[in-house]
């Protein structure tokens, strides 16, 4: 069986064990203390993260300020308890906060919208037509590029409150359009995890315009203690890496995408039985190249008389997908990640060359 249902970034393993330049040690009197420093946040993290979205051209940090969290998922969370508690002041009904993404959405997100077990808001499976007429208070999650189909999408509810999930806005996976730069109401978030691999690190961060929206999400992740030193220190040699290195992971993901996309693209032709999902060419800054996206995931629409249970189909083949409800869409649809060891892909790629072709 090849395991194509977590999105774990294997695929970056070699570029590290190419480049121990990037390894870290810690001197014993870094770790004496308890994070002895000024603000919430090891200066030297803050700083590459602002350096390196200025570099990329992915974000406009001047003004804003930085909230690092033990992971995205995190950061997702102290941004939906701010955002909920933000739409309930500026509210007129009595209801819950409706919390929405418009299908197909990355799974994760009615977990965080239900985690915390709060009355004052709700997961909603309304659609974005029916939620605008309602007029209801509703916080909405935006992940571009999107996670499952790799889409480019913005906020769909007029008078959301948003939270911007860009996790996969980073070159490996999508040509950097423009800078996101998102008014006071909104939050951007990133993460460590798909920009250099380092899942188990457990560093994200968001760009939040609004001193009160970032203060209360310090306070959520104050709360659930401090981020470990290590982490810290980790992710900022890494990210200066990245820097000093004018991107070299990106190139590195890129190219083997690249190959990936081409080799799914040629299976793809030429058959009726899987659809996989469109992909954009754009104008791309950070390389000042046209570049075809490269989404991390494969985003498949079974042929129904065929195979009306798309995951299964994938299962039986030996390859486990993540199931299309998963993400609020129908048992026609499946996710296959992308992210895994070149090795494993190869295999993954016959696999769904011979169940194309049978
Ligand atoms: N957002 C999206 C869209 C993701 O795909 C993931 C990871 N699969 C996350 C957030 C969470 O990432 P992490 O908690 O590792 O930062």
């Amino acid at each position: 069986m090849i395991d194509s249902e977590s999105g774990t970034p294997y695929l970056y393993e070699r570029y590290w064990l190419q480049h121990p330049e990037a390894e870290f040690r810690l001197l014993p009197s870094d770790n004496i203390g308890y994070l002895d420093f000024p603000g919430p946040v090891l200066p030297r993290l803050e700083a590459a993260i602002i350096r390196l979205h200025a570099q990329v051209g992915n974000a406009i940090t001047e003004g804003r300020r930085i909230v690092v969290g033990v992971g995205s998922a995190e950061v997702l969370m102290a941004s939906m308890w701010v955002q909920a508690g933000a739409a309930m002041k500026s509210s007129t009904s009595n209801g819950p906060v409706q919390v929405y993404s418009q299908p197909p959405y990355y799974s994760a997100y009615p977990e965080v919208a239900t985690a915390l077990g709060s009355r004052d808001f709700t997961w909603t499976n309304m659609s974005s037509n029916d939620l605008s007429s309602a007029q209801q208070d509703v916080v909405e999650f935006a992940c571009s590029p999107n996670n499952p189909d790799g889409a480019l999408q913005n906020q769909t509810i007029a008078g959301s409150r948003v939270i911007h999930d860009h996790a996969y806005y980073w070159p490996h996976y999508t040509p950097i359009m423009h800078p996101v730069d998102y008014g006071p109401q909104d939050i951007a978030v990133f993460t460590l995890s798909k920009l250099t691999g380092h899942a188990s690190s457990r560093i994200g961060w968001a760009v939040v315009g609004d001193p009160a929206l970032a203060d209360g999400m310090q306070q959520y992740v104050n709360w659930h203690g401090n981020i470990p030193l290590e982490s810290q220190a980790r992710a900022a040699t890494l990210l200066e890496h990245v820097i000093g290195s004018q991107g070299g992971i990106f190139s590195y993901g890129r190219v083997e995408m690249q190959r990936r996309w081409t080799l799914l693209s040629d299976l793809a032709a030429g058959q009726q039985r899987f659809t996989f999902q469109s992909r954009q060419a754009a104008f791309d800054h950070w390389s000042g190249r046209t570049e075809m996206a490269t989404p991390p995931y494969l985003w498949i629409r079974c042929n129904q008389e065929r195979d009306a249970d798309c995951a299964m189909t994938l299962q039986q083949a030996g390859i486990t997908p993540r199931d299309g409800q998963k993400f609020g869409a129908s048992a026609q649809y499946a996710r296959l990640s992308l992210l895994m060891r070149q090795m494993d892909f190869d295999k993954m790629a016959l696999k769904l060359e011979r169940l194309m072709m049978g």
